[in-house]
């Protein structure tokens, strides 16, 4: 990687993505746990089926189960009752012609019957006749075994981030312990001599470090073990140690502030001796500069000061980059169409990430409106956000009533 061709472009948000995420592999490592603890880790191994599931044929409903055969074109149908088939509890008895058995729901549908009747459809007249007024089609409410999955399916794929009706699915196999990727170590600090930590005093110009508190959240969002290196001076020796530090202890290295244009100088040579970084301008709005490249065997992104670029950035770069490291299959954020019911101000020129609230209209229509003033330091409308309002580089303003694309946040809310 150069990191002095493309200084003076500005490359496209897609652009960049492309480039950042072509280079990452999934990370190697890979560690077995138990049901519980993989909920949101990423599968390691795909899953295949050892049994069919259901494992046997069983009645979708409480009612009688019967044969086919018993289906005539009568409008109703008495049968004897011989039996009865609980969930857990099978029947193991003959069923022959003109008999039925009362069933439960996930009761084994046993041999001899196929067929089952909703409780709601019959009638007892006695303790062992039941009376069919509506008469199922034949097979009726009746699971199959292997309706869900066939033994030797595979059944969740590698990269899969684990959710909670995954674990229901890995427990159906009687499955105690899976092979999920090992969490990632991502390290992070803040630089710029204006920087003062939380408990510190204010001095003239200071300002409180914010941005390591959004990376913690939105790192911490995303099932990252984290290491906080906290405010670095804006000096040579500092952001070295920091940087070779930072390189030995973790897969990914964030840090914000610091690559701008008429930045201290420093920063971006530390940066060129020590790795290799591209230095970009992005046509994008909050956002602009990026440094992304490697340090040692760590991934190293520079992220723009600004408060509101930082999330912008991270949300559009880093986290889809991450996403990829920890070996999950989608990595890129979700678009959705909605309508704009305001003005939505832009010039011509970068692409906009502009914070809007994203809801849904009594007819059921998906709106989208301003979030506030969109200055990449006001943090109060991207905290009012719920997504980001994405208008393309040639877009000028957009009309109330206009659709337009949105991504909504994930990991960024709630
Ligand atoms: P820089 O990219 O270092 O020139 O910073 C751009 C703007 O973001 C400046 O107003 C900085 O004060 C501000 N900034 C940089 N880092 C932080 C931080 N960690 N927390 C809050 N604001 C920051
Ligand atoms: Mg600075």
């Amino acid at each position: 990687m150069s990191s002095n061709h493309s200084d003076n472009l500005f490359l496209s948000v897609t652009e960049v993505q492309q480039r950042i995420i072509n280079d990452i592999k999934a990370i190697e490592g890979i560690e077995q746990v138990d049901l519980r603890h993989a909920l949101g880790r990423i599968l390691a191994k795909d899953v295949v089926a050892a049994f069919d599931t259901p494992p046997c044929d069983n009645s979708g409903m409480d009612g009688y189960a019967f044969h086919s055969n018993e289906i005539a074109d009568n409008e109703t149908l008495t049968l004897k009752v011989v039996g009865q088939s609980f969930a857990g509890h099978i029947y193991t008895g003959n069923i022959t012609a003109g008999e039925a058995i009362r069933i439960m729901t996930g009761a084994q549908v046993p041999n001899g019957v196929d067929t089952v009747v909703m409780q709601e459809h019959t009638e007892k007249p006695d303790e062992n006749t039941v009376f069919i007024t509506t008469i199922p089609k034949p097979y009726a409410n009746v699971r199959k075994a292997g309706d869900d999955l066939t033994i030797g399916q595979t059944f969740l794929a590698t990269g899969k981030k684990l959710s909670p009706t995954d674990l229901a699915f890995l427990a159906t196999q009687g499955i105690a312990e899976v092979a999920v990727k090992r969490k990632l170590r991502v390290a992070f600090f803040s630089t710029g001599d204006e920087l003062r930590s939380i408990g510190e005093t204010l001095g003239e110009g200071d300002i409180y470090d914010s941005n390591r508190y959004s990376i913690y959240g939105l790192l911490t969002n995303m099932d990252i073990d984290i290491i906080d290196m906290g405010v670095i001076k804006d000096d040579r020796q500092a952001i070295e140690d920091a940087f070779n530090t930072a390189a030995n202890v973790a897969d990914a290295i964030i840090t914000s502030g610091g690559v701008s244009v008429g930045e201290a100088d420093f920063v971006k040579e530390t940066l060129e001796k020590l790795g290799q970084i591209n230095f970009w301008k992005i046509a994008m709005k909050p956002g602009k500069p990026l440094a992304f490249g490697t340090i040692g065997d760590s991934l190293f992104f520079g992220l723009p000061g600004n408060p509101v670029s930082v999330i912008a950035t991270f949300y559009q770069f880093v986290q889809p980059a991450l996403k990829r490291m920890k070996g999950q299959d989608i990595v890129l954020p979700m678009i959705i169409k909605a309508k704009t019911t305001e003005l939505l101000k832009k010039r011509p020129g970068r692409t906009d990430f502009q914070r809007g609230i994203l809801a849904q209209s009594d007819s059921g229509e998906l709106t989208v409106r301003n979030a506030g003033a969109q200055a990449s330091h006001v943090l109060t409308s991207m905290s009012n956000a719920n997504c980001f309002i994405v208008l393309p580089a040639e877009s000028g303003s957009v009309e109330p009533g206009e659709m337009v694309d949105v991504q909504p946040f994930e990991g960024l809310i709630g």
